[in-house]
């Protein structure tokens, strides 16, 4: 058994004996009744021999208790390695002593598991900047990719429409060209006069010295239903011989290029492989049906021809 108090066996456990170099018991227990037998109730006197319960520290004499004199010398020389309980406790003691042994080790486990923790939260706080940093970063290029897609809500790119020579390095005269071909475009061969074009410009734009060459209109128009409205007519450019290789799309940002780009790579690889009716809707690739496949088959056509083109669009 643990002998864990904080007082001295000798203190409680035993004597009464003047014979037995030990110190005297208390006037009062140490439950603080006084101190009367545990059994007969009667006083315990100091030339009687007695021996107090460690754990409800009740005296007892030594006959009542049944304690032989040789049991009793032998807990007297036993030291801090014996105890005595009286017979009510004994069970109780064993049961307390396991339970306070099964509480040691919970607690053990509680303390590593305690210990582990705190190692974890200190890894965690260092992680806490660099978190909040990258939460930073992400929020930054969200807010940045909403505002440049609001930028281009009211925008088309136009491929294919003739450079003139003049388009840059001689400002307006370029501009007006390509403002007065657009709008031919737009009001006369698509016959849509309500679909206004603000502005329009060349992308990618020329560096000193570089000479011009094909470079996709950027067509800003009035508002974005405008805009909707030339990206659903544009189909109506097929067949017309003088508008081939002449394609209208929406303005993407790099990240909607890119993403675009991916996608119709995947679904040339998919096509490839064997895979049927595939065609883009929303951003994915599904399977369509039949006729479907066949109505949007001009499209898809169409915009993997731009698709590649895209990529090189500032
Ligand atoms: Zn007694
Ligand atoms: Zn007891």
């Amino acid at each position: 058994m643990a002998s864990s108090s904080k007082d001295k066996p000798h203190d409680r456990l035993k004597t009464r004996s003047n014979s037995l170099p030990l110190l005297n018991a208390p006037d009062v227990s140490k439950s603080g009744n006084p101190k009367n037998c545990g059994k007969c109730g009667k006083f315990v006197k100091d030339n009687t021999k007695a021996v107090c319960c460690e754990f409800c520290s009740v005296w007892f004499h030594t006959k009542c208790e049944g304690i032989s004199d040789e049991i009793y010398n032998f807990l007297n020389e036993g030291g801090e390695q014996i105890h005595w309980f009286c017979k009510k406790c004994n069970d109780m003691a064993i049961d307390v002593m396991k339970l306070v042994q099964s509480l040691k080790e919970k607690n053990d486990l509680l303390e590593k598991k305690i210990d582990e923790l705190s190692q974890q939260v200190e890894d965690l706080s260092s992680l806490k900047d660099d978190f909040a940093g990258k939460v930073r970063d992400i929020v930054r290029e969200e807010v940045k990719e909403i505002k440049d897609k609001e930028e281009r809500a009211c925008n088309v790119v136009i491929s294919s429409i003739p450079e003139s020579v003049a388009s840059d390095s001689k400002g307006d005269e370029g501009r007006r060209s390509d403002l007065e071909k657009v709008n031919y475009l737009i009001h006369e061969v698509l016959q849509a006069p309500d679909v206004k074009v603000v502005t329009t410009h060349r992308v990618p734009k020329l560096r000193d010295g570089n000479a011009s060459f094909n470079r996709k209109t950027v067509v800003k128009l009035e508002a974005p239903n405008q805009r909707n409205k030339l990206l659903r007519i544009a189909k109506n450019l097929r067949g017309k011989e003088e508008w081939q290789g002449v394609y209208i799309n929406p303005d993407l940002t790099v990240k909607e290029r890119k993403k675009d780009y991916e996608l119709r790579k995947e679904l040339k690889h998919r096509r490839e492989n064997g895979e049927h009716n595939l065609v883009l809707v929303g951003g994915k690739i599904v399977v369509s049906n039949r006729r479907q496949a066949n109505a949007s088959s001009f499209l898809l056509r169409s915009h993997s021809h731009v698709g590649s083109q895209n990529m090189q669009q500032q």
